[in-house]
């Protein structure tokens, strides 16, 4: 189908994707229709690249593409990928690179024969991108092999299965450890593969972390790591991703799919797991170089991009409204075999960072859905009153003089928090709280992020952020520098601390030093697991032991004000679960709850199944369901 005057040289798997190589790419970009009608015909997603001995020499293209792109889209960064024909250009405007209906990318490849491939400087600093990148461009090698290794195995004529299957391998009646596996004859899938939350700092009396129930059944569930043919992450927690080093660790050499969002934080958060257990004295249960081998084997995709990932399954990812690039899946496996979604941690409701979880897909024969907040009691408070109660929360405190401690999972939350605060505390909001909001931990980094990856956050803030105002950049914040001491010298201060279960982070210090003084106040806004730090507290624990700063345990008596204010969850509460199931379209024919403490996923299978009329149930883990 490639014109005889564009000189077709080759064509390749790369990954899910077809490369074509030709000698005259700007031959063949003259008219666009021909690639479309390509990839149309193989219904994968083509890749065009021009032949290795035409690419223009990289110093004379750097000259040519400095010329073409414009001043103000705040290039930073120019990378050759000679293995990929490719140039990355990172800029501050990805939009003035790529120019109007893509005339400014046209005229680079037509000028030098590399194709661009653009990427959103974050305009924070974030180190975690940063180094994600030049990882991935040292890597291009590596990752050729492996692409076309991937592609080779995907692309194998389809065989016809007969059976599928799934068994539930950790987070099924429990929260943590998330993970599943999906079977058919001639593929065996993981889909994410996380860590039980449970306390991480050595020596505090909540270790209570039992060993058996920390990590999912791999063990049990009588495949080889190297049968394994893909693993697909919904989304970047460590109770979904967690675990995912250790299978590179013992072996795994496959493909891990997520969206580029999910890839940063992922690294974001292992690197800093690694961090706290080293500092804690323990030993991790992978090294550095095991996550790296994990980052490098990564496939991303974005939302509504179709994609195989074995030769009989196909994948979306689909928004799901909990975090940052967290997805709903679709697969679809066999032709019209079988349709599977499975929620991850879904959202569907209003929150300010993102969109609600999606309820439109192409088909479901069953629904994997998270039970989080699916008891029959969970409903929580609407969201309006749970902003105006902790602004007035905070404010009752700041006013008697204390200080106000806000432990947030880095990712997701702190996000969401920080939203609100800026909304009340600038522009014509009349609510004024005149103290400094320190910002600690991993919070900064976690935002940095999300300032990459506009697009996937809410249109008016993918606005704000487009346009240099970026609300997480605010000026109401302050970054906590120094000794935390000194800032809780200065008086009162409102505190966002990273470490939301209090199982480790900066919230546990700042815990610490404002917990005896009964002006102060902590405050609550998401989820604590059952054996954490955090739901002890929130209990109202009469005595906490937690280690010093040399690790030894102080005994410390809370008198410290306890607050929990629901409605800030990047779960579903139990309304927005129902109301989730009933909009889907199209309607599942069989349910199945999980991600919730036991009682939770009853429940809810029971009135989900009452409520639609079909088979839905609560599995528990190592049961394993047959479909087909
Ligand atoms: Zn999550």
């Amino acid at each position: 189908m490639v014109p005889a005057n564009v000189g077709f040289v080759k064509a390749a798997y790369e990954g899910p994707d077809i490369a074509i190589y030709v000698e005259s790419i700007s031959t063949l970009y003259a008219d666009e229709s021909v690639i479309r009608n390509i990839s149309a015909t193989v219904k994968k997603k083509l890749i065009v690249r021009s032949d290795a001995s035409k690419l223009m020499a990289p110093d004379k293209s750097l000259e040519i593409i400095k010329t073409i792109i414009p001043e103000d889209a705040g290039v930073s960064n120019i990378n050759f990928i000679p293995e990929f024909g490719e140039v990355y250009i990172e800029a501050l405007k990805p939009g003035l690179v790529i120019g109007k209906s893509g005339t400014t990318l046209k005229s680079i490849v037509t000028q030098t024969n590399w194709v661009p491939k653009v990427l959103r400087t974050p305009t924070m600093n974030s180190d975690v991108i940063k180094g994600v990148r030049q990882m991935l461009v040292k890597e291009s090698s590596f990752r050729k092999k492996f692409l076309t290794t991937v592609g080779k195995k995907i692309n194998r004529p389809i065989m016809k299965s007969e059976w599928i299957r799934a068994t539930a391998l950790g987070g099924f009646k429990e929260v943590g450890r998330s993970s599943m596996l999906l079977e058919t004859n001639h593929s065996k899938i993981i889909i994410d593969c996380g860590v039980s939350p449970e306390p991480s700092v050595k020596g505090s009396d909540a270790n209570t972390t039992d060993e058996n129930k920390a990590f999912p059944y791999l063990d049990s569930a009588n495949v080889t790591i190297n049968d394994i043919d893909a693993v697909i992450l919904t989304h970047g927690h460590m109770d979904h991703m967690g675990f995912i080093p250790y299978l590179f660790k013992f072996g795994y050499e496959g493909p891990v799919y997520c969206t580029p969002p999910t890839r940063d934080l992922a690294a974001l958060l292992l690197y800093d797991y690694l961090k706290l257990v080293q500092r804690s004295g323990g030993t991790p249960l992978y090294e550095e170089k095991d996550i790296r081998k994990m980052l490098v084997h990564m496939i991303t995709r974005d939302y509504g991009e179709v994609t195989n990932v074995t030769d009989e399954m196909k994948l979306t990812f689909h928004n799901a409204g909990h975090i940052l690039g967290s997805s709903t899946l679709h697969l679809h496996v066999g032709e019209g075999m079988y349709n599977i979604v499975h929620t991850g941690d879904m959202k569907y409701g209003f929150t300010k960072l993102l969109d609600m979880a999606d309820t439109k897909y192409p088909r479901i024969d069953s629904l994997f859905i998270e039970s989080t907040y699916g008891g029959n009691n969970d409903i929580t408070a609407r969201r309006q009153d749970a902003e105006l109660n902790i602004m007035n929360s905070i404010k009752r405190t700041i006013q008697g003089g204390g200080k106000v401690v806000i432990p947030l999972f880095a990712v997701g939350r702190s996000q969401e928090l920080m939203l609100v605060l800026e909304n009340y505390l600038t522009g014509n909001s009349n609510f004024k709280l005149d103290v400094p909001i320190y910002l600690d931990g991993m919070i900064l980094e976690a935002s940095a992020i999300h300032t990459a990856y506009p697009e996937y956050l809410k249109l008016n803030l993918e606005r704000r952020i487009l346009n240099n105002r970026s609300p997480f950049e605010s000026e109401i914040f302050e970054i906590a520098k120094g000794e935390r001491s000194d800032i809780l010298d200065r008086g009162p201060s409102v505190i966002l601390a990273s470490g939301g279960m209090l199982n480790g982070g900066a919230s546990v210090e700042y815990f610490k030093e404002l917990a005896p003084d009964p002006k102060n106040k902590i405050i609550f806004v998401g989820y604590n697991s059952a054996s954490s730090m955090g739901r002890r507290i929130q209990n109202g624990v009469s005595e906490i032991a937690l280690p010093d700063r040399d690790g030894k345990l102080v005994s410390i008596i809370p008198k410290i004000q306890v607050e929990t204010i629901d409605g800030f969850s990047g779960h579903s509460d139990r309304r927005q679960l129902v109301s989730f199931v009933e909009n889907l379209r199209p309607s599942p024919k069989k349910i199945f709850t999980m991600h919730g403490e036991e009682v939770k996923c009853e429940e809810l299978a029971r009135a989900l199944g009452n409520r639609m009329r079909l088979e839905a149930r609560a599995p528990m883990n190592l049961d394993t369901i047959r479909f087909k």
